[in-house]
């Protein structure tokens, strides 16, 4: 009945998690849910007062631009040089999303013929992955590893594969394993899509998500960035805007506009007044993202306290909320994952379902409450 798009699809682990899950809650578990990647937390009142007054407004009703407002596209150029000190054309170099996982999904549609490969990181976020196989084209993985601070080494790829390679993905601050990239490391990416002729895809909602002082640096920072890449922001993370959907891509205008021509016939826009309420998000006061650096620092000790307890010697992410943890000897991924759910009643992600190179960690995601976190954490000091 279905494609084999859709049949040669990897078996969907987290749907194995989630049914564990409500058969525990089933049989009176009160499950602490450490495994899903979605803030707890609001979207700020100003923002939603901003979605009231667009909402009532009958020219917000229609159908939305292709790219996206030229309003919401300045106030992202105005975002990103206040964030970065990136200058940007809003009206060539942004383009919006309808959340950036969209963007991330269509793009291989723009540049992948049938079998030209597609530069893939593991472990990582499915999407690179799975958009690379709906639109024809060959994944090659790019392992990330504790030894090489969860980088891909390009220097592994082989000539061949390079020369055949027409995307490379990244994602920095990274989920899943909550690793950082230094401006040297996007400087050898550039270097190598120039060699190459590779269209660099950076994948960066965590960008706001940092700690101790911690700045995530923008690809298009990098000298030369702007010939060859683009980076793809959301609000989902950093204003608790999750199911929202708005993004945006920023960038090389021509490969903007090659995303823009698949978008152009596959979906219709963001919804303007979501577009409007984005724009008092990215211009309006940013103390939320001040509030939630807070929040995360705070739940992220009581975290990493727990794993101690549970001897798991996990490192404090600088970025992201997630922490990656390596299992303790004796447990796959998947092993320890159930067992944490079957004695402690806790949901953490099995590595493995972020790929192969996955094995040998869980992922903790700090998106419960400081409460709930606690409660886990007590959990995690009983034997
Ligand atoms: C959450 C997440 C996204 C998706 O963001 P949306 O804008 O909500 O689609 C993209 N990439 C990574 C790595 C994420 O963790």
């Amino acid at each position: 009945m279905y494609a084999d798009r859709i049949t040669s699809l990897p078996p969907y682990l987290f749907a194995a998690i989630d049914r564990a899950k409500e058969n525990a809650i089933k049989n009176g578990v009160d499950v602490i849910d450490l495994g899903v990647g979605d803030p707890d937390m609001p979207t700020p009142p100003h923002i939603i007062d901003a979605l009231h007054r667009s909402a009532q407004n009958p020219e917000r009703h229609r159908y939305p631009s292709y790219t996206g407002m030229l309003s919401f596209r300045e106030a992202a150029s105005g975002w990103y040089k206040k964030t970065f000190n990136v200058s940007l054309d809003p009206a060539s170099e942004v383009l919006a999303l309808i959340g950036s996982k969209e963007g991330l999904a269509h793009i291989p549609l723009a540049f992948l013929n049938p079998g030209d490969i597609a530069l893939v990181p593991d472990p990582a976020y499915p999407v690179y992955k799975i958009g690379t196989i709906f639109a024809g084209g060959v994944p090659h993985i790019m392992p990330l590893s504790a030894e090489n601070g969860f980088l891909p080494d390009l220097d592994a790829i082989p000539d061949d594969v390079a020369g055949r390679a027409r995307l490379i993905f990244l994602n920095y601050p990274n989920n899943p394993t909550a690793a950082v990239a230094d401006p040297s490391f996007f400087r050898e990416v550039v270097d190598f899509a120039h060699e190459h002729d590779i269209i660099v895809v950076h994948d960066n909602p965590y960008s706001e998500m940092t700690f101790d002082g911690y700045r995530a640096p923008s690809l298009l920072s990098t000298p030369g960035a702007m010939e060859v890449g683009i980076e793809m922001h959301s609000l989902s993370k950093t204003y608790n805007m999750t199911g929202w959907r708005i993004g945006f891509a920023l960038g090389n205008a021509e490969i903007l506009s090659g995303l823009g021509k698949i978008k152009t016939n596959i979906d219709s826009g963001a919804f303007e007044a979501v577009q409007e309420a984005g724009i008092t998000a990215l211009t309006g006061p940013q103390d939320c993202i001040a509030d939630m650096r807070r929040v995360y620092t705070k739940r992220r000790a009581l975290l990493l306290r727990g794993l101690h307890a549970l001897g798991i010697d996990a490192a404090a992410p600088k970025a992201t909320f997630y922490v990656w943890a390596p299992v303790p000897d004796g447990y796959t991924s998947i092993s320890f994952a159930d067992e944490l759910l079957d004695k402690r009643g806790i949901v953490a992600t099995p590595g493995v379902g972020f790929g192969e190179y996955g094995e040998g960690y869980v992922r903790f995601s700090m998106t419960s409450s400081t409460d709930r976190i606690q409660e886990a954490v007590e959990r995690m000091h009983e034997l």
